[in-house]
């Protein structure tokens, strides 16, 4: 059977929960060959089990080391169609005169530094082929200035300018990059988020309340898949919502 993915190698990070896990799920179920990894090994164990009998190969890596990176091109093994940079961590919504340097720095490693360390060591076999299409997890933080603390809304402003320059680089090499940014999703996110900040707290709770009510990871999936299939194919260096409608309040 054809499916969007059928033929092609794909690589998600954060495959072991939330909308990485749903956007790995839904490329393997649509012919695609995954190589899925998180962090966590007992999450990716978990969704390997999950989906037996179709192409997914897990590798345990954390997207801020070099190493890990190196496994996960080997793991692919010559051949990345497309990149699907999902993994992502939240601050501890703080304001700028509150945030602390180690906040800060793994929110930035993550978030960024991950981003750009993984899509760097794929764009050579991108080039190489002619194409490929990258997707990066944004988020309405990468938007305006109400959906998190300061380091995560700067990390996903950063996120934001990443695939902009680098759909505008690459565009004319058949290499697409783009960005989803999603509103609430009902994930395990909340697991890395704090409230350490009363003033953030007050601000962040009036602007959030009359936001839409958060959705599930496939309905992310489907908005990701979209862009990183050839679907997405006469789009090139957007960061496109998908909020519900968040966007427009
Ligand atoms: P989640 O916590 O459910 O899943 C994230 C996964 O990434 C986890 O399995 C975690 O183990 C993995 N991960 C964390 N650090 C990693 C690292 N260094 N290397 C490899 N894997 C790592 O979260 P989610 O809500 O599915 O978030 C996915 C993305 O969506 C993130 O980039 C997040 O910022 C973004 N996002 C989420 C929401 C939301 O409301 N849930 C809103 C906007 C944006």
């Amino acid at each position: 059977t054809d499916g969007r993915f059928t033929g092609k190698t794909v690589v998600v990070t954060g495959a072991g929960s939330g909308i990485g896990r749903a956007t790995a799920s839904r490329v393997a179920r649509e012919g695609g060959r995954v190589v899925a990894l998180d962090i966590s090994e007992p999450r990716l164990k978990e969704f390997a089990a999950e989906h037996d009998g179709l192409d997914i190969t897990v590798v345990t890596a954390d997207v801020t080391k070099d190493e890990d990176i190196a496994a996960v091109l080997e793991a692919a093994g010559g051949r990345i169609d497309a990149l699907a940079n999902v993994a992502g961590i939240m601050d501890n919504m703080t304001p700028l005169g509150e945030v602390t340097d180690e906040v800060w720095e793994r929110v930035f490693a993550v978030n960024v530094t991950g981003v750009m360390k993984l899509s760097r060591a794929v764009i050579p076999l991108m080039l190489a082929a002619g194409q490929g299409s990258i997707v990066n997890v944004a988020s309405e933080a990468s938007l305006r200035g109400s959906a998190a603390g300061v380091a995560y809304t700067a990390s996903k402003h950063a996120v934001a300018g990443l695939t902009k320059s680098s759909g505008f680089m690459y565009g004319p090499h058949g290499i697409r990059v783009n960005a989803v940014a999603p509103g609430g999703v009902a994930t395990n996110i909340g697991e890395t988020l704090r409230y350490d900040s009363e003033l953030a707290q007050e601000r962040l709770e009036t602007a959030m309340a009359i936001l839409p009510t958060p959705v599930t990871p496939d309905q992310l999936a489907a908005s990701i898949c979209f862009l990183l299939s050839d679907d997405g194919v006469n789009i090139n260096g957007v960061v496109l919502p998908s909020d519900g409608g968040w966007s427009a309040v």
